[in-house]
């Protein structure tokens, strides 16, 4: 499968992300010499989780500083490296202004990054995380389009910085990155672009937005409902094995949707709710659509009306199935992605009301 040296460094960002920290444990079981890029490497808390990972494999890790708005700063890291994985992005909700919070560093930072890539004439191929939220903004989009599920040919066309500014960050960064791909010949793109990322963190303290979700789950904030909101969902550890395939098999090209499972909230309560439902607050039903207009906004700042109005009702399919020809993928059952995610939460104590 490894047709690069693996004698060779590789570059990860980001690495103290929830994705990133399976990528990274994976690299180095695989015992490959791992540069990781963080932007506070003084911050060992928020490193041990990593450092564990590699205390327990054949590969080795070190730590490098780098920002994503910091032209330059990732030089350092991917000197030497053949492959760079590109992560980092912010993933949350809780943002004041949507151009500086998320498509700044998105955009810039990803440009920074290959423009460091081009300056590096070790690196033959990058990976980057990029989203099926730069494939579609909201469900609607598919009937707007006329497609039955979505695929690597479909770009997000829907989102903006006014709706949807996370989708709209992930789009352009990597509609950006396939531009400066475009312009030369030695290094070769291959995104990964998965959907709604649970399972188990390597630290159960993440602060990735697929936390926030699991943890309205389990809390009780949810309780009196969801919307009916169909998503897809991928486990943490599978878009990791899809991470290493795209960068390591020889043929890997273009985009991949990497996503196991079309689910919904209520489906995600649904598969919870045999083991876990006696003794947590799990949703049991569906709100109505007009209540969720209503009041969602209000009780969540970062629901809009236009959100709901375009995605609860609306499905959402998307085709896996390049993941699986070209990239080998199985995906695990969703309960297991689920049950493991939620265990973790529970027992790290993540579903007690502040
Ligand atoms: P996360 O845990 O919040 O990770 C985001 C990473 O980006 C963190 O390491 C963070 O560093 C880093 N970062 C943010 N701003 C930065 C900056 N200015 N300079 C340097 N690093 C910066 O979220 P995640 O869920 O793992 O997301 C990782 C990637 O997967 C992102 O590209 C995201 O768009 C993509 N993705 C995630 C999901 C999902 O459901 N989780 C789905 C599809 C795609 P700090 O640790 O220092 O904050």
């Amino acid at each position: 499968m490894f047709e690069i040296d693996k004698s060779q460094p590789v570059m990860v960002t980001g690495a103290t992300g929830y994705v990133a920290g399976w990528l990274v444990k994976r690299l180095l079981e695989e015992g490959l010499r791992v540069h990781a890029t963080v932007r506070n490497p003084a911050d060992k808390d928020r490193l041990r989780y990593l450092d564990a990972a590699a205390a327990e494999a054949p590969g080795t890790l070190t730590f490098f500083k780098a920002d994503l708005l910091d032209q330059g700063s990732f030089d350092e890291a991917m000197a030497g490296c053949a492959v760079v994985f590109h992560t980092a992005s912010p993933f949350t909700s809780k943002i004041q202004d949507p151009e500086r919070d998320l498509v700044r560093p998105a955009l810039e930072g990803t440009r920074n990054v290959l423009e460091a890539v081009n300056r590096t004439a070790s690196v033959r191929r990058v990976v980057l995380t990029s989203s099926c939220a730069a494939i579609y903004g909201d469900n609607l989009d598919l009937k707007e389009k006329g497609l039955a599920a979505l695929d690597e040919s479909v770009w997000n066309t829907s989102s903006s910085l006014k709706h949807q500014a996370y989708s709209y960050s992930k789009t352009v960064a990597e509609q950006a990155a396939w531009a400066l791909a475009k312009q030369q010949e030695r290094w070769q793109l291959v995104v990964v672009n998965p959907s709604l990322v649970m399972g188990p963190g390597i630290s159960p303290f993440a602060t990735s937005e697929s936390f926030s979700l699991m943890r309205q789950l389990g809390d009780g904030t949810m309780k009196a409902g969801v919307p009916d909101w169909p998503i897809g969902v991928v486990d943490v550890r599978d878009l990791a094995e899809a991470h290493l395939r795209a960068a390591f098999l020889p043929d890997a090209e273009g985009r991949h949707i990497i996503s196991g499972h079309d689910t919904s909230f209520m489906g995600m309560a649904k598969v919870l709710a045999p083991r876990f439902g006696k003794d947590f607050p799990l949703p049991r039903n569906t709100l109505p659509k007009w209540l969720v207009w209503l009041a969602g906004p209000l009780t969540n700042k970062a629901m809009t009306r236009a959100m709901v109005s375009r995605n609860v009702g609306h499905p959402w399919h998307a085709d896996n199935s390049k993941s699986v020809q070209a990239l080998g993928m199985h995906y695990r059952p969703l309960a297991e992605t689920l049950e493991d995610f939620f265990v973790q939460m529970r027992d790290s104590g993540q579903f007690k009301k502040a």
